[in-house]
C-alpha cells in the first residue's frame, strides 16, 4: 500500500516520525528540519479527514517521565506547522481516551516513546557490575514486556505509517515490531521514507553507469563495510580525507603527522587488491594540502600525499587530486557521496570537498543521479548551499550508512513483508 493510494477519511493513523530535533537550554527548537520533513505525510492524512496519532522519540531519556526530553516542548511548533491545534497525550501507553476523542482531521501527539525501555527493548537500571547472566535475564524481561507495549500502540490505530527513516535501522517497537499488527493493505511508508527508499534503491539496485562513489572522512575502520559493499557495485571508487593516509603508509609512503591507522595497513592493501580484482578504478589523492598544526591558521604547503614531511599533516586534498576527482565525477551517471575529503569545518581545508561538491552538481545538471548522505557530507553540502543542486540529500545518517553497507533495514523490511 502507498500513502497516495490510501484514503485516510475517518481512519486512525499511527504515524511514526522522527521529531528528534535539537533543543537549546530554554527548550526551544534550534533546527526544525526533521519536523518539516514529515509535514507532507502528516498534512496528506489530515487533508483526507484522517485522525492523526503522531509518535516519536526524542533524545536518550533514561526514566519515565524525563521532563527534559518531553515532546511537549515541541507541541506548539508542531501545531503551528500543521495548522491545527495538536492535542497531547502525556503518556504514550495511556492514550486510549485521547485517541477515542479524536475527530476526523484532528491530530494527537504522543509523549516520547523512549520514556519506556520497551520502545528500544533494552533493559534499564542494570548495575554496572551486572553479570552476563543478569544482563541476559533483564533483556528477556524487557523483550517480553515489549510485546504488550507494542500491542498497546498498535491498538490505537486502523493503519500504520512509517516516516522515520532516521530510525529505520533499528528494530524498535514503533519502527518495526508494530508493523506486524497490520496487513499489507494497512501499513505503508510516509512520503519522506518513500523518497529515501527510492534514492537508496537507485544507487544500490537501479544503477546507471558509470557509477562513481566518493568516500571520505577520518578513518577507514569506520567505513570498511561500506567500501567493501561498494566495491561490488561501483565502476570508480574515489577515496579522500584522513582515511587515505593509511593507504599511503601501506604503500610505503611517509605521512608525517597525518591521521593514520597503523593497524589497518593490511586492510588498506586488501581493499586495493579487491578493487583490482573486481575491475573497480580506485582513485586516491595524488597531492595534499598539509599543515604544521591542526589549526585553520597553521602554516600550509602542498606536497605529494605519499611524501608528507615530518611535522606536517594532510588536512585536505591538493589541486591535482581535485582535478582527478572532478574528472572522474563529471562523467558519472550515478553518484554517491559520503564523507568530506578534508577538514571542511575549517575554512582553509574545505576546498577539496567543495571541488567534489561542484563536480557532483555539474554531473547532476547533465542528468546524473546523485545521492549525498551520511553525517558530515550533509553538513558539507548544506554549508556550500548546494543541497538543492544534487538529486537527493538523505536525512538518515546511520540508517543510510547501513543501507549502503548492504544491510536490510528493519523499518523498511517490516513495511514490505
Ligand atoms: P567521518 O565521521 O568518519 O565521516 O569523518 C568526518 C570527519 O573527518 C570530519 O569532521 C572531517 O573534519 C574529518 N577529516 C576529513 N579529512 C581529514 C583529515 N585529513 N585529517 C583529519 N580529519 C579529517
Amino acid at each position: 500500500m502507498t500513502l497516495d493510494q490510501f484514503n485516510f477519511a475517518g481512519k486512525k493513523a499511527f504515524v511514526r516520525v522522527d521529531f528528534n530535533v535539537p533543543l537549546n537550554e530554554s527548550f526551544e527548537i534550534t533546527d526544525d528540519t526533521r519536523i518539516r520533513a514529515a509535514l507532507p505525510t502528516l498534512k496528506k492524512i489530515l487533508a483526507d479527514g484522517g485522525r492523526l496519532i503522531i509518535a516519536s522519540h526524542m533524545g536518550r531519556p533514561k526514566k519515565n517521565p524525563d521532563p527534559k526530553y518531553s515532546l511537549k516542548h515541541i507541541l506548539p511548533h508542531v501545531s503551528e506547522c500543521l495548522g491545527v491545534d495538536v492535542k497531547f497525550a502525556d503518556d504514550c501507553q495511556k492514550a486510549q481516551d485521547a485517541v477515542a476523542a479524536l475527530k476526523d482531521g484532528e491530530a494527537l501527539l504522543l509523549e516520547n516513546l523512549r520514556f519506556y525501555a520497551e520502545e528500544e527493548g533494552k533493559p534499564r537500571g542494570l548495575a554496572e557490575d551486572a553479570s552476563d547472566e543478569e544482563k541476559k535475564a533483564a533483556k528477556k524481561v524487557v523483550k517480553e514486556s515489549q510485546k504488550a507495549f507494542t500491542k498497546v500502540l498498535a491498538d490505537y490505530a486502523d493503519c500504520y505509517v512509517n516516516d522515520a527513516f532516521g530510525t529505520a535501522h533499528r528494530a524498535h517497537a514503533s519502527t518495526a515490531l508494530i508493523a506486524d499488527y497490520f496487513d499489507t493493505d494497512h501499513k505503508m511508508f510516509g512520503y519522506l521514507m518513500e523518497k529515501e527508499v527510492r534514492a537508496v534503491d537507485k544507487v544500490m539496485n537501479d544503477i546507471h553507469r558509470p557509477f562513481v562513489a566518493i568516500m571520505g572522512g577520518s578513518k577507514v575502520s569506520t567505513k570498511i563495510e561500506i567500501i567493501e559493499n561498494l566495491l561490488g557495485k561501483v565502476d570508480t571508487l574515489i577515496l579522500g580525507g584522513g582515511m587515505t593516509y593509511t593507504f599511503m603508509k601501506a604503500m610505503g609512503g611517509t605521512v608525517g603527522n597525518s591521521i593514520c591507522e597503523e593497524d589497518k595497513l593490511d586492510l588498506a592493501l586488501d581493499i586495493m587488491r579487491q578493487a583490482e580484482e573486481k575491475g573497480v578504478k580506485l582513485v586516491l589523492p595524488i597531492d595534499s594540502k598539509v599543515a604544521d598544526a591542526f589549526d585553520n591558521d597553521a602554516n600550509t604547503q602542498f606536497c605529494l600525499s605519499k611524501e608528507i614531511p615530518d611535522g606536517w599533516e594532510g588536512l585536505d586534498i591538493g589541486p591535482k587530486s581535485m582535478e582527478a576527482f572532478a574528472d572522474a565525477i563529471r562523467g558519472a551517471k550515478t553518484i554517491l557521496w559520503n564523507g568530506p575529503t578534508g577538514v571542511f569545518e575549517m575554512e582553509n581545508f574545505m576546498a577539496g570537498s567543495r571541488a567534489v561538491a561542484d563536480a557532483i552538481v555539474e554531473a547532476t545538471a547533465k542528468g546524473a543521479f546523485s545521492l549525498v548522505g551520511g553525517g558530515d557530507s550533509v553538513a558539507c553540502i548544506n554549508k556550500f548551499g548546494l543541497a538543492d543542486k544534487v538529486s537527493y540529500v538523505s536525512t538518515g545518517g546511520g540508517a543510510l550508512l547501513e543501507a549502503i553497507e548492504g544491510k536490510v533495514l528493519p523499518g523498511i523490511a517490516a513495511i514490505q513483508k
